[in-house]
């Protein structure tokens, strides 16, 4: 069975003001590792566009209707100082949620075994009622509830290895038992959530923050001491990753130092994971990642390992 590569050429036309990192060249240093020819076994289709009530599975109407009636016609519009629109957004957003919707129907109907989604803006800054921090609608959040909608998932699982605490996917899933949110990442550091002892109305939230300055050994630890137990205990029917790729020791935004080989490693634990009790089952959205350098070897790895599943 085959990994899934989802992307879409409108993903690009969400612009961001000069010299913010979440920008287009970014898919365009992904596009460029995944092009060669190593990757060719990959099947690659294109990112459809969400609809809004996929999105209402997990936010507001408020915030949709924020969202839907704010892109403008030139220029920016911004929702905070980090977050804004630009003509091109409103498509941007609805194919990067579409995108991790069509992977996770992929993988729950067999089409294939596991799935990339390559597609900006990310998502899982964005809480219920709230676009913050780069993020809109949460695509990994969106995918997950549709998958359990659609086709009875019970428990599903979403791993969060972004160096940004996911608060808005443990705002989804706050009381919800049916899905484990567990995250490792920098803190102190934006958002500011993400504390051990936050840990949802039915403990199935699983924080395990790092320090500036961690790196391998610290993840690694974290992982193997907290987040793997109990994900095995949990036994998901489905995985989701929030793959953010700013905790390599390249990025710009924060000061944890994985590399390539961090991003292997955790990929095969958590395909051990889906292996056990998901029939492999993983669906994998891209979230942050700045620096192209290191973004583009941490997506080969992570992309490589997949493929082995
Ligand atoms: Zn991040």
């Amino acid at each position: 069975m085959t990994t899934l590569l989802v992307s879409h050429p409108a993903c690009l036309d969400h612009e961001t003001p000069f010299g913010h990192p979440e920008r287009s060249d970014r898919l365009r240093a992904i596009d460029k590792v995944l092009g060669a020819e190593r990757f060719s076994a990959l099947t690659r289709t294109l990112a459809p566009e969400a609809t809004f009530d996929m999105v209402a599975l997990c936010h507001s109407e408020h915030e949709i209707g924020e969202i839907r009636h704010r892109a403008p016609k030139e220029g920016y519009a911004y929702i905070d100082a980090d977050t804004s629109m630009s003509p091109g957004s409103l498509e941007a957003i609805l194919r990067s949620t579409g995108g991790a919707v069509a992977a996770a129907d992929a993988v729950m109907t067999g089409a294939a075994r596991n799935a990339f989604v390559a597609t900006r803006p990310p998502g899982h800054h964005a809480e219920i009622g709230k676009p913050m921090g780069f993020c809109f609608f949460n695509n990994a959040a969106i995918a997950t509830r549709h998958s359990q909608r659609k086709y009875g998932i019970g428990r599903a699982a979403i791993v969060d290895f972004d160096v940004h605490h996911g608060n808005g996917t443990q705002d989804i899933f706050w009381a919800d038992k049916t899905v484990m949110y567990c995250s490792t990442h920098q803190m102190p550091l934006f958002p500011g959530t993400g504390a051990a002892n936050e840990r949802g109305d039915h403990n199935t939230i699983v924080n395990a923050p790092l320090r500036a300055g961690d790196s391998s050994a610290q993840f690694r630890e974290a992982f193997e001491n907290t987040i793997l137990p109990r994900l095995r205990d949990f036994a998901p029917e489905l995985l989701i990753i929030s793959a953010g790729f700013d905790a390599h020791y390249r990025d710009p935004l924060a000061n944890l130092a994985l590399d390539g080989a961090d991003y292997r490693w955790v990929t095969q634990q958590l395909m051990d994971i889906a292996d056990a009790s998901a029939g492999g089952r993983i669906v994998s959205v891209l979230e942050g990642g700045y620096d192209l350098q290191g973004l583009s070897e941490s997506v080969d790895a992570h992309v490589t390992t997949l493929m082995k599943g």
